[in-house]
């Protein structure tokens, strides 16, 4: 095992994995911006070193100044988070040839997956159910055109390098295509500095399904049941949840099963996310991030696993401690993403936190890394806080939620929370009756 570990990231997250290694007695070592100084995962570490200035590119971003760090501090490993530098292939490679663990998959792995192209092949050779679309990038419209003929209309048009929803376009006829084409190109041009696109079937109204997923890298892996994700704005995902309202047990054992199979081919190593739409029965393999997710305290909820020490015990060469058959799931858990954001315009709200106040209770968490008197900087994502609530049956889920969002008080700056206390009450929420596009639907109806 480790003795230190240095944390690239900041905010919840950083904490998150403050909090895994503390428990294993591993000193952890916390990197910074000069915006940060002040930051609570600076204050908990028990060393840090300003890795650079705000922008996160000469910071949280300068693949240099981490390595630094860990010569400077000894650090042997070093945990990504999320975001970041947790999903780039060469900053792993770096590491490993200064000496230093990356605490996920191979390079090559998150090479493989960064790639959509790749990704989708790859997942169709391990037997995945993907989404049907062209076999690689589209060079032009008239290749755009055939291949959208033989999908179908409605097609989408996605970025080879997207994430965040970045890239993407509807046509529904082929007089949208060369302008969602020429849009598609230019959004990822800007965005990844690379214009290559794809072309899938677009699906009308799907779920986001995710499986979770656990390996070694030597062979054994399992899967830890679903995440359902399909409350987003923009393409960001908003409220999650697990089970998925829309799966039953069978279900989830036939496709995480087969996903788990997928990663033990792989050798894969680490935790890692396979997304997918869900539509009439069907599961069509999107992407797969090749990291810890935001989300995944939903399934430490059902689990009771704590997904970051495992990460942490692969990661130093242990072998994967469960069967599938000693992976078991109970009740019912729901994440909010608590944003410093309107709630109306979503306009980002930075600013300081005059006070707050957590709700407590049974079956209740917050990951958070804000308190009184600290000022959110402007420079970085504005998710300030989880709240994950825990209940026997979704239910009673459901019960705590309200009661736990009534709670919730942080005052200084606009948050997403009032957002959330709407939604709880809602009649499609409460019944699970909800795809990809409930939210936004429900986002742009006038006001009561
Ligand atoms: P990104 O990496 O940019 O987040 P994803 O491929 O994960 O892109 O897709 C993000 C979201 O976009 C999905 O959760 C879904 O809402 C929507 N989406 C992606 N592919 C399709 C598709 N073929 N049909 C309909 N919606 C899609």
């Amino acid at each position: 095992m480790f003795d230190k570990i240095l944390i690239a990231n900041r905010g919840e997250i950083a904490l998150r994995v403050m909090r895994a290694c503390r428990e294993l007695g591993i000193q952890t070592v916390a990197v910074h911006s000069t915006a940060d100084e002040e930051a609570m995962h600076v204050r908990l570490a028990d060393e840090s070193v300003c890795v650079g200035p705000p922008p996160a590119r000469d910071s949280y971003l300068n693949i240099p100044a981490i390595v630094s760090a860990c010569e400077i501090t000894g650090a042997e490993a070093v945990h990504p988070g999320y975001g970041f530098l947790s999903e780039n292939a060469r900053f792993a490679e770096i590491l490993t040839e200064h000496g230093i663990k990356f605490i996920g998959p191979s390079a090559e792995h998150i090479r493989v997956m960064g790639d959509k192209i790749e990704a989708k092949r790859t997942a169709k050779a391990l037997g995945i159910p993907v989404v049907p679309g062209s076999e690689g990038g589209v060079a032009d419209v008239s290749q755009a055109r055939m291949l959208a003929r033989d999908i179908g209309y409605p097609v989408l048009i996605k970025a080879t390098a997207g994430g965040g929803g970045r890239g993407m376009k509807v046509a529904h006829s082929e007089a949208d295509l060369e302008t969602a084409l020429a849009t598609a190109q230019s959004e990822a041009k800007a965005a990844f500095g690379n214009d290559e696109v794809y072309i899938e079937k677009y699906l009308s109204t799907p779920r986001h399904i995710e499986i979770q997923v656990l390996g070694d890298g030597q062979g054994r892996a399992v899967h830890l049941g679903e995440r359902d994700c399909s409350l987003q704005r923009r393409h960001q995902k908003v409220w999650e949840e697990a089970h998925s309202p829309a799966l039953n047990s069978a279900q989830r054992e036939e496709i995480g099963g087969r996903v788990a199979q997928a990663m033990r081919e792989l050798g894969y190593e680490g935790v890692g996310t396979v997304e997918f739409l869900y539509e009439n029965g069907q599961f069509y393999f999107i992407e797969m991030n090749t990291r810890l997710q935001v989300e995944h305290p939903v399934t430490e909820m059902l689990t009771g696993l704590d997904l970051v020490q495992e990460q942490i015990s692969v990661a130093s060469g242990a072998a994967l401690k469960y069967a599938q058959s000693d992976i078991s799931f109970s009740g019912h858990a729901i994440e909010c993403r608590i944003n410093a954001e309107n709630p109306h315009s979503f306009a980002p709200s930075p600013g300081r936190v005059d006070a707050v106040h957590v709700p407590g209770g049974l079956g209740v968490r917050i990951d958070s890394a804000i308190y009184a008197g600290y000022r959110i900087p402007p420079y970085y994502d504005s998710l300030i806080g989880k709240l994950i609530v825990f209940g026997k049956t979704r239910t009673e889920c459901l019960m705590r939620l309200r009661r736990a969002l009534s709670e919730y008080v942080i005052e200084g700056v606009e948050t997403t929370i009032p957002l959330f206390q709407r939604l709880v009450g809602e009649s499609d929420i409460i019944d699970g009756h909800y795809d990809i596009h409930w939210l936004e639907h429900f986002l742009h109806r006038p006001s009561p």
